[in-house]
């Protein structure tokens, strides 16, 4: 079941939003794959929908809540090209056929080249779970999308745990839909990207903490976990921060495993760390 929350505007007829948190799947190694989010932003007639999740009842209910809005859904941006986060947009849009689906160009080009392997892994881990690989969003023009005169910012960032990355920033709302540059109160994936590479993901959350905002939906959540913005954007500098230094000081991947599990004894999803530690050891070796 999915786990939605609310962001209330501030002012009537403003902006407001939905926090969508898809469900906690089991995949087929034994493991289970993080909850991903979605994000509805809302004016008063129109919306659009940030990231379009991949497993089918998910997009089902997804679409139920875009539905139960009773909001013009105009546009579905994708964030970044890891499939949890698109692969639903293609069956959003034939359920809502005046809608486009969008992403920046660099993201895109990253969608497509990953697009055979991860296919591949997809039906390795979820069988029949997901809804079929359908191509590509359109290229996003220029980097406003406009909700009711509102806008929604498509801001890029130097790193996440993939890069090319984006986020959504809804200034009105002190909102930002930050792709995977945020993980709350779930392991972060870190199997997909270098030491280096970790330095440019603390730039990216400092970058978002410049816009200031409010709330913050990370790509990964545990469902209940909060909005609020600093808690998210501490969280995840210090975890990369602690997790950096605990494989570095680590003998095995066992080892680091157990240190971060003693460090974040209450965060979800174990299998991602220890797809990473795994990564890690086999890379050092
Ligand atoms: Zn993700």
């Amino acid at each position: 079941m999915a786990y939605v929350q609310n962001i209330e505007a501030s002012s009537p007829g403003g902006v407001g939003a939905v926090a969508f948190t898809g469900s906690w799947p089991t995949i087929s190694d034994g493991g289970t794959f993080s909850p991903t989010t979605s994000a509805l932003i809302t004016g008063p007639r129109e919306a659009v929908l940030v990231d379009a999740q991949y497993l089918k009842r998910d997009v089902a209910e997804l679409g139920d809540v875009i539905e139960g809005s009773g909001k013009r859904l105009t546009t579905i941006v994708i964030t970044h090209g890891h499939a949890d986060h698109y692969l639903g947009f293609a069956e959003l849009l034939k359920r809502f056929p005046g809608a486009r689906a969008v992403a920046t160009p660099a993201v895109i080009e990253d969608l497509l080249a990953s697009m055979p392997r991860q296919e591949q892994t997809w039906r390795n881990w979820f069988g029949d779970r997901h809804v079929a690989f359908a191509g590509a969003p359109d290229p996003l023009e220029g980097s406003t999308i406009d909700v009711d005169g509102f806008a929604v910012e498509i801001v890029d960032l130097k790193q996440a745990d993939i890069s090319p990355t984006t986020a959504a920033h809804v200034p009105e709302l002190g909102l930002v839909v930050a792709g995977d540059a945020v993980y709350n109160e779930i392991h972060a994936m870190l199997a997909l990207t270098t030491p280096e590479q970790w330095e440019g993901w603390i730039a990216s959350v400092d970058a978002i903490e410049k816009l200031n905002p409010t709330f913050v939906v990370g790509g990964h959540k545990r469902p209940e976990a909060t909005l609020d913005a600093q808690p998210q954007l501490d969280a995840t500098r210090r975890y990369i921060r602690d997790y950096a230094d605990t494989v570095a000081t680590s003998e095995s991947s066992d080892e680091a495993v157990a240190r971060m599990v003693t460090l974040y004894p209450d965060y979800g999803n174990t299998w991602t760390l220890r797809i990473s530690a795994n990564a890690y050891f086999a890379n050092r070796a």
